[in-house]
């Protein structure tokens, strides 16, 4: 079966140079592209079927745990919370930094539920915040706070996220 490559979005198709993320096979390839989450790069012809080869990803992804097809595991850090949630607050979605322009968008790690009422320190309930949206949210979960989350936290072990899919990596044998 063929080999399909996934590269991160900004791949040139010209020239064939991208960052290549993993490699899948055709049937999720098609999978893929079917959820927007993908989109045809290149294309060949086998056996009278058009099929993809080369797939770029339709929104950009960075951080470590994008070689995850290769890794078993991305160490939990709240830097790597900040890198997989691009350094954006997850509710208001401005840009947040270590040293920002003004105190409000210093970036720092939201509880989605509060740690004073059980919430644990883990991928699937931390998040990017700005300083102002964390205090304003202070101990309530974001519905209590009249809050929403611009995007939901995901374990990068397994996954990433693009375009509002959560997609699993998945390397072809
Ligand atoms: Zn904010």
């Amino acid at each position: 079966m063929a080999i399909v490559k996934v590269y991160n979005k900004g791949y040139d198709r010209s020239t064939g140079i991208g960052e290549l993320l993993h490699t899948t096979t055709v049937r999720h390839a098609m999978g893929m592209i079917r959820r927007r989450v993908a989109e045809p790069a290149d294309l060949v012809l086998v056996d009278d079927e058009i099929v993809p080869v080369v797939l770029e990803l339709t929104r950009e992804i960075s951080g470590a745990w994008i070689e995850g097809g290769q890794r078993t595991s991305v160490g939990f850090s709240f830097l790597a919370v900040h890198e997989r949630d691009h350094w954006t607050c997850a509710y208001c979605g401005r840009g947040v930094s270590k040293r920002p322009r003004c105190d409000e968008l210093l970036a720092t790690v939201d509880h989605i539920l509060p740690s004073s009422r059980g919430g644990e320190s883990s991928w699937l309930n931390l998040v990017s915040s700005c300083k102002g949206c964390n205090n304003r949210k202070a101990d309530r979960t974001p519905e209590e706070a009249g809050m929403q989350l611009r995007f939901d936290p995901f374990d990068p072990m397994v996954s990433y996220r693009v375009g509002g899919h959560v997609e699993q990596i998945f390397v072809a044998a």
